[in-house]
């Protein structure tokens, strides 16, 4: 008697651009996009996905680097984080720099991508809150050559939505001339997911400073009243000396609290308190954002 054990058909495709990988998830409709396959393979040997075929985006050199557009950099979806860890890559976008080199042991970020940390968009994923920070784009591959653009807050918070058969090609920053910074507490030293993480990036040019809050909600936030209130604070034209202590303190306090603000109070009046878990995490963001800001600005 012979036996018949069901099997998924496997296939892997590996095309040479990204309208090639475009075109073979169109004619695999059931295909998954892989890029370093650090996220993707966890969940296939945890036995969470079984994709039927695999669109392997490895060898498309055009999104493995970077160019300069109109004060941007435009940023390919395949740039590893070992490759925007490296001082050229910081010396552009320091926060990036700073996220990536956060982003796990060195074997995840040797094969991890930027594209890779945005569509899988856990979280804790460091390149988040930089990328809100920045309100950068995201330039999206379909069919028949299409592109559109769209913020990747918009993505994160599910407003716009990946459709099937589309590819993240690139990602496009602002290039601020300006310090910029990344900071995340773990639970444990050495590489670990963020329990909390700040980036803060200024902008010199519109008098703004941007920050975003990651891994203590499902996306990243913004707390803009604490942004636009110490931006108000900043000397920008260099008359009026530096920021005193006392604000920098006050604007990680804002930050924390507009983050995680305190429970509405009872009906009858009385106050309740933020679980001690909570108050500890928020105490967390007000360093982190202090010191990002202290750095930022030194
Ligand atoms: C042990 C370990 C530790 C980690 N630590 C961290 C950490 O500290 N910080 C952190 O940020 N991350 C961490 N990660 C997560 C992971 O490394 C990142 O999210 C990585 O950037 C994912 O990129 P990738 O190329 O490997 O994605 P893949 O695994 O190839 O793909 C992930 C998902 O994105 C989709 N995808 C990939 N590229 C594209 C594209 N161009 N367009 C559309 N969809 C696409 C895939 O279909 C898949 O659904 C860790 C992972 C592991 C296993």
């Amino acid at each position: 008697m012979t036996t018949h054990a069901p099997q998924a058909t496997q296939a892997a495709v590996l095309p040479g651009s990204l309208d090639e990988a475009v075109a073979a998830l169109a004619a695999l409709p059931a295909a998954v996009p892989v890029a370093g396959g650090t996220d993707l393979m966890a969940q296939v040997n945890a036995g969470q996905l079984r994709p039927a075929a695999l669109v392997g985006l490895g060898r498309i050199s055009e999104i493995r680097g970077w160019q300069y557009q109109d004060g941007h950099a435009l940023l390919g979806a395949g740039l590893t984080h070992a490759r925007m860890g490296r001082p050229d890559f910081a010396a552009l976008i320091p926060a990036l720099a700073a996220a990536s080199r956060a982003a796990g042991p060195p074997q995840i970020r040797n094969a991890g991508t930027l594209g890779g940390n945005i569509a899988s968009a856990a979280p804790t994923n460091d390149s988040l809150p930089v990328l809100a920070a920045l309100e950068a784009t995201l330039v999206i591959a379909g069919p028949g050559g299409a592109r559109r653009e769209v913020p990747v807050s918009h993505l994160l918070a599910g407003m716009e939505m990946l459709r099937p058969g589309e590819l993240i090609g690139f990602v496009r920053v602002p290039l601020l001339h300006a310090p910029q910074v990344f900071l995340k507490a773990t639970g444990r030293t050495g590489p670990a997911r963020a329990t909390a993480s700040v980036a803060l990036v200024l902008d010199p040019a519109r008098r703004g400073v941007r920050c975003a809050v990651g891994a203590i909600a499902p996306m990243p936030l913004r707390p803009l009243e604490a942004e636009q209130w110490v931006a108000s604070l900043i000397d920008w034209d260099g008359e009026r000396g530096a920021l005193v202590p006392e604000a920098v303190q006050a604007f990680g306090e804002y930050v924390a609290a507009a983050c995680i603000p305190d429970p509405e109070p009872e009906a009858d009046g009385t106050q309740q308190q933020l679980p001690p878990a909570v108050l500890h995490l928020r105490r967390t963001v007000a360093v982190l954002a202090r010191r990002a800001l202290g750095r930022a600005l030194s």
